[in-house]
């Protein structure tokens, strides 16, 4: 632990201070609703911030809007949509939400995202076997980085499927210079209160056109139409953002290029301090010009033969509590270990950083590997799974600082045996 007994974290929410300031106006004009204001002035930053004549519409959740992009895109029972993966599950799950079936691509080694020649394997095969061409294609940014922009659009051009873009943790991560989230049909952001920046709990729709700025609009507030009283010709949901979490959304705008700044900073400190540490690599973004990542978490790779202080114990003891879970509702789990995790020495660095005050975590399971997932058609090259085994999150956050990825830097090399 050091001396200070501080606990370093992934990435914690820093604000900028101006936050209560409009949650103050919020409350003393009687806009605590979801609409108002902050909601419409969060929208005008991000749009400004976004550029490209793009429009936003903020909502609940980054869940949300995932979902609501697919509606958008007309996704229904039925039909299948391709996605990463190697994801969390809010690239996937709202697919489900409508019916339609989740088809898994895996990853390139390079991003870590989606391989584009197995796209287009997907694509050819999803249409030999059922007929008909999956729905749409969603990428996604992992832990901020670009995916093959290029490749990625030039074959949903070539078999004209539309793009949805889950850049939830690439908020400001660019290719050739453009935001992510700005190249598809629709693209994902999520503000949570671990990602670049946070409204509590919170995402965005990114949007091309006025028309469909208003549909994903309409969705998002239980599809009323304009009449005195309450008429429905859809089915909408209530998605959007309070204008509490929006008040805190303009304040945390001020603070996104330092945030931006921050994690670059961060991962440049990771890369030059464990250049010489054997047996760790730095995930790192290809070196081509196009792409720029927010480096929302930087993650490292272990090498299977880097042996870890306590390595022999890991996975004796059942752990309780799910990361990031609901706390006291998690079930109890059955097992210490399951078809598949992360090598024994990854979980005992884990251990030992916690130990040392350090919050480390394994990367993303890959959603094919997933109990919920096992009857999803998947286009597998191993690359995801072989990640997960050798994969960690380091904290990057705002609040990490020189000192911090000093000292996470040494817990590491003290803690490798050889
Ligand atoms: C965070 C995240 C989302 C959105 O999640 P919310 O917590 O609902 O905002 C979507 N996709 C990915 C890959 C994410 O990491």
């Amino acid at each position: 632990m050091r001396s200070d007994n501080k606990r370093i974290y992934l990435c914690l929410a820093h604000m900028s201070g101006k936050e209560q300031d409009y949650i103050k106006e919020a409350f003393d004009t009687n806009w605590v609703v979801p609409l108002g204001p902050n909601v419409d002035g969060f929208e005008k930053d991000l749009e400004s911030f976004i550029g490209q004549n793009k429009r936003v519409v903020v909502l609940a959740s980054g869940t949300a809007a995932v979902h609501l992009s697919l509606i958008a895109a007309g996704v229904t029972a039925g039909d299948e949509v391709i996605t990463q993966s190697f994801t969390f599950c809010a690239s996937s799950h709202p697919i489900t939400y409508l019916g339609a079936t989740p088809v898994f691509v895996d990853s390139e080694s390079d991003t870590w995202n989606m391989d584009p020649d197995l796209l287009e394997e997907a694509i050819k095969d999803r249409i030999a076997k059922t007929g008909k061409k999956p729905k749409a294609i969603l990428p996604v940014a992992l832990y901020g980085m670009p995916y093959q922009v290029d490749r990625i659009f030039e074959i949903a051009k070539k078999y004209d499927i539309q793009v949805i873009e889950d850049a939830a943790e690439g908020f400001g991560s660019r290719y050739n210079g453009q935001v992510l989230g700005t190249f598809g049909k629709y693209g994902i952001l999520s503000f949570n209160g671990n990602k670049m920046i946070t409204t509590s709990g919170g995402g965005a729709v990114i949007a091309n056109t006025d028309d469909e700025w208003r549909e994903i609009m309409m969705y998002a507030t239980q599809y009323r139409e304009s009449y005195p009283y309450y008429q429905h010709e859809k089915i909408g949901y209530n998605y959007r953002l309070s204008n509490i979490c929006a008040g805190i959304g303009r304040g945390q705008m001020f603070v996104l290029d330092e945030h931006l700044a921050h994690h670059k900073h961060v991962q440049k400190s990771y890369e030059e301090l464990f250049a010489d540490v054997p047996g760790i690599t730095v995930h790192r973004q290809p070196n081509t010009g196009e792409y720029d990542s927010n480096y929302w978490l930087s993650t490292i790779t272990i090498d299977p033969s880097l042996r870890i202080k306590g390595q022999e114990n890991a996975y004796k003891t059942i752990v309780n509590g799910a990361v990031g879970g609901a706390a006291g509702v998690i079930h109890k789990a059955k097992s210490a270990t399951t078809d598949c995790q992360p090598n024994d020495n990854v979980e005992a660095l884990r251990q030992f950083l916690d130990q040392a005050g350090v919050e480390a975590r394994p990367v993303w399971k890959p959603m094919h590997k997933q109990p919920v997932y096992k009857q999803a058609p998947a286009y597998i090259n191993g690359v995801s799974e072989a990640k997960f085994k050798i994969g960690l999150c380091l904290p990057t956050g705002p609040c990490v600082s020189d000192d911090d990825v000093k000292y996470i830097v040494d817990t590491i090399k003290d803690a490798i045996v050889g």
